[in-house]
């Protein structure tokens, strides 16, 4: 393993269980926990010898947030039939007003797809301006890794794009056809998730959203289609391979949606953390590497005798290996050519918020970003002999990090899961969605001496008996050994992409290369 910087086990411990402490209560958003977490980053980040990079000189980000709930007074009625609430839909207004009346055409559009480099298009030219869709989450089934990513998910299946491409093309709404095939969830989850109040970044002027954001049970759907002489013969089956087609056009169901959507809007605020050694080359110094780790968890809840979720592993783990790699930086002497930018981000167990913010109003501009090398929940089981990066292999620096890695004698281990599209549900992903080359460093799942399965066995126990759970709490018995060789690892490749003389970019065709031609933000 080459000898690249000083990182040590015992430097990542010590956060990890300080920052996982009861005193935090759970790095809810808001209040206390919140202000001791964001203020203890900062003060470790200038002893480290980084500089304040946020606003007016120090190290904060404001991240204006609302807190948006949908009252109970709101109703909303399909061909003359009024639904449910949380039983057969569920859905939000984005556009963060305290009422929207939606009296609507609706249409359905199968996947709500278009995807230029896939000459993939459900919409065909059909103007859904003002129009109530229903369509299908996930994305056409392939097999072919050129065609949707193959068994991969891509961002087209994930259903907040699908509220997003609708919005775009300026439709009042969207409801999105539960099934558990096509969601991998039950509706439970769909219920449990839209039933309370919300966080939402704050919506800016002009910024296309929609009226009515959420989905409808299949129940519900199956009724729906059969009241409109359009698809009274076809079963949700039917739609679905219908949807799957290639050859796909919207159909018009010639039944109405009215809805009256009553939100309450609570503004809120968090903070992204940020800090930077500024790049050594005057002539790259505008550019940036930047390090990303969500700083929040989900706080304190209910009254029982334990309602703090620490969350040592989920994230205090991946805030410790960035104040690990910033304190490298600043021992190093050296100063690489381009600007190392650490950014802490706020909510992103509310959905990316704060790195979704930054992206949008960010320190170092999107395209002057090098990469995105972010660190979410690693496990303390001791040193493996592989590591997961997963979309690294989308990028042109496949060949540098597998050069690497194998220096660092780590085998790449590749997502175990494409199809979950777990890409898409961490903070590198918010930077991608504007074009940025941007994976996550995890950890690998082969560990030397212990038995083939083992390391599966223990992430599987954690994500059940801890994962998002008041016990995700710091353990004297933890090895930090694997966690110190990834931030080793994020600290030498960050140092040679700052270095290295062209920006990173995605590959040809990928479809965050289109995100960046297509501003997806
Ligand atoms: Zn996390």
């Amino acid at each position: 393993m080459p000898n690249t910087s000083s990182i040590t086990p015992g430097d990542i411990a010590p956060h990890v269980r300080f920052l996982s402490h009861d005193v935090f209560e759970g790095r809810g958003v808001g209040g206390r926990g919140e202000e001791l977490t964001v203020e203890y980053l900062a003060a470790q980040l200038e002893l480290a010898g980084a500089g304040p990079a946020g606003e007016n000189g120090t190290y904060f980000q404001t991240v204006p947030l609302v807190e948006i709930k949908t009252q109970e007074s709101s109703s909303l009625r399909l061909a003359g039939r009024v639904l449910a609430p949380l039983t057969e839909y569920v859905g939000n207004n984005e556009r963060q007003t305290g009422r929207e009346v939606i009296d609507a055409q609706v249409v359905f559009v199968g996947h709500g797809i278009t995807a230029p480099e896939f000459e993939w298009d459900d919409f065909k030219g059909f103007d859904v301006n003002g129009k109530l869709l229903v369509l299908f989450t996930n994305e056409p089934p392939s097999e072919d890794d050129a065609f949707f990513g193959g068994r991969a998910l891509t961002y087209y299946g994930r259903w907040t794009f699908k509220f997003e491409e609708a919005a775009r093309r300026g439709a009042a709404g969207v409801l999105i056809v539960h099934t558990d095939e096509t969601a991998g969830y039950p509706w439970e989850v769909v219920r449990n998730s839209w039933s309370g109040a919300q966080p939402y970044v704050e919506v800016q002027p002009g910024e296309p959203k929609l009226a009515l954001a959420g989905w409808i049970s299949s129940d519900a759907a199956e009724r729906l289609f059969q009241s409109s002489p359009a698809t009274r013969e076809m079963t949700l089956g039917g739609l679905l391979d219908a949807a799957n087609s290639k050859d796909f056009t919207p159909i018009e169901l010639e039944v109405q949606a009215q809805a009256d959507v009553r939100s309450s809007i609570v503004p809120i605020q968090t903070r992204n953390v940020l800090a930077s050694f500024p790049g050594g080359d005057p002539a790259m110094a505008d550019e940036a590497v930047l390090y990303t780790a969500h700083w929040d968890h989900i706080g304190t809840h209910g009254d029982g005798d334990d309602p703090i979720y620490n969350g040592a592993v989920d994230n205090a783990t991946g805030c410790s290996v960035l104040l690990s790699i910033a304190r490298a930086f600043g021992e190093s002497g050296s100063k690489p050519s381009r600007t190392i930018l650490f950014a802490f981000v706020g909510a992103e167990e509310s959905g990316l918020l704060g790195s979704a913010y930054y992206a949008a109003n960010p320190v170092v501009e999107m395209g002057k970003t090098a990469v995105n090398l972010n660190y979410d929940g690693l496990y303390p089981f001791g040193r493996t002999s592989d590591v997961s990066l997963p979309g690294y292999e989308r990028t042109s620096l496949s060949e540098t990090v597998e050069a690497l890695a194998s220096e660092f004698g780590l085998t790449l281990t590749p997502d175990a899961h494409p199809e979950q599209g777990y890409y898409y549900r961490s903070d590198q992903f918010s930077l991608a969605k504007h074009g940025v080359p941007a994976f996550s460093i995890k950890s690998g799942s082969r560990y030397p001496g212990r038995p083939e399965g083992w390391g599966e066995d223990k992430v599987a126990q954690y994500r059940e008996r801890h994962y998002h759970q008041p016990s995700d709490e710091f353990r004297e018995d933890w090895d930090f050994a694997g966690i110190a060789d990834l931030a080793r690892l994020g600290f030498e490749l960050g140092r040679m992409v700052a270095d290295q003389p062209e920006l990173p970019t995605w590959k040809e065709g990928d479809e965050f290369l289109a995100a960046r031609e297509r501003s997806w933000q």
